[in-house]
């Protein structure tokens, strides 16, 4: 029996790291889901990866299919030739310099492609999710982190040191709270996960009524973003302030994008678009109020086809582009 072609996706995220084989359709045959522990280092980090991919293999040989490739999204900013982290913030400490292609291309012995995960995203978004068939888009991962991926004429957008789509460190406060990067008054700041969890712990220490309460059953430390998207969707009145919040941050910062680049459609990915259709609910008219629809034509927002998966179907994306140009 022939065996069946699919790539290795590899998803490196800030709380979680996700590996699946993707066949050349965008089909996912097997995926698996750990959490990132940085705190051993980033030796340890990319340790876990390759046990990930050699687990992937073994799933792959056991049922018929070969891997080809491995395409690997991760944080931080990418030299993509040399495969090799050029900058990240301290959410991965030690990461800068990781010579991720070189020792994935040693271990597996097929051809390795790596790209910041907004980068990847976008791609994942443009082959077979929300923004299939379209050729000037940006989506935007808002995760641990806020990153976005830049589609032009159908082609990803990458800038002079590939660190273009960098949104989550453009200043929409100049006097605001500090970032990770060191930068003050960054987006990633104001709507990033740790950011909607130190909001949420303050009002919860000062008392403020909310289902948010019930669910982590007093215990300050269970407090993530998710349950209170969820509280937010049931009408919790204090849940729904913070994604009102985080939605006006947000829609500052996309608003700069669309009078930049004025693209056809934005695309919002990562833990935040778990908020669901309430989260463009808020985030449309904080983007309208500062752009000139007239000028800029009707701006679509949409939510992410690929939800959760976005990250490693991106990762085979960007596998396969690689492997049909070389
Ligand atoms: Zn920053």
């Amino acid at each position: 029996m022939k065996k069946k072609r699919c790539v290795c996706g590899v998803d490196l995220g800030g709380t979680k790291t996700a590996t699946a084989l993707i066949d050349f359709h965008g089909n996912i045959h097997h995926k698996t889901k750990k959490k990132t522990d940085v705190s051993d280092g980033a030796k340890s980090v990319m340790a876990g990866i390759v046990g990930m991919i050699r687990d992937e293999f073994e799933y792959a040989d056991n049922h018929e299919m070969i891997v080809n490739a491995i395409g690997m999204g991760s944080g931080g900013c990418i030299d993509k030739d040399k495969g090799v982290v050029s900058y990240a913030t301290s959410v991965f400490p030690g990461w800068i310099g990781m010579p991720i292609k070189d020792i994935l291309q040693k271990e597996f012995d097929v051809p390795v492609s790596i790209d910041n995960d907004g980068k990847v995203t976008a791609l994942g978004e443009g082959w077979i999710g929300a923004a299939k068939g379209v050729e000037n888009f940006v989506c935007i991962a808002v995760g641990t982190g806020v990153t976005s991926g830049i589609v032009i004429s159908g082609e990803l957008y990458r800038g002079y040191g590939g660190y273009a789509g960098e949104i989550g460190h453009a200043s929409i406060e100049m006097n605001g709270v500090e970032c990770d990067c060191g930068n003050y008054g960054c987006l990633d700041a104001y709507v990033g996960a740790s950011s909607i969890i130190k909001r949420v712990t303050k009002a919860l220490k000062k008392g403020v009524k909310t289902k948010i309460n019930d669910k982590i059953k007093g215990d300050l430390a269970k407090v993530t973003p998710q349950i209170v998207f969820e509280s937010a969707q049931e009408g919790d009145e204090f849940a729904l302030s913070v994604l009102a919040e985080v939605s006006k941050y947000l829609g500052v910062g996309i608003a700069n994008l669309i009078n930049t680049l004025n693209p056809e459609l934005i695309v919002l990915s990562g833990g935040l678009a778990q908020a669901g259709e309430l989260l463009l609910k808020f985030v449309r008219p904080a983007v309208k109020q500062r752009i000139n629809v007239q000028a800029t034509g009707q701006i679509n927002i949409k939510l992410t086809k690929l939800g959760e998966e976005a990250g490693v179907i991106g990762a085979a994306a960007l596998a396969i582009t690689n492997m049909e140009q070389s």
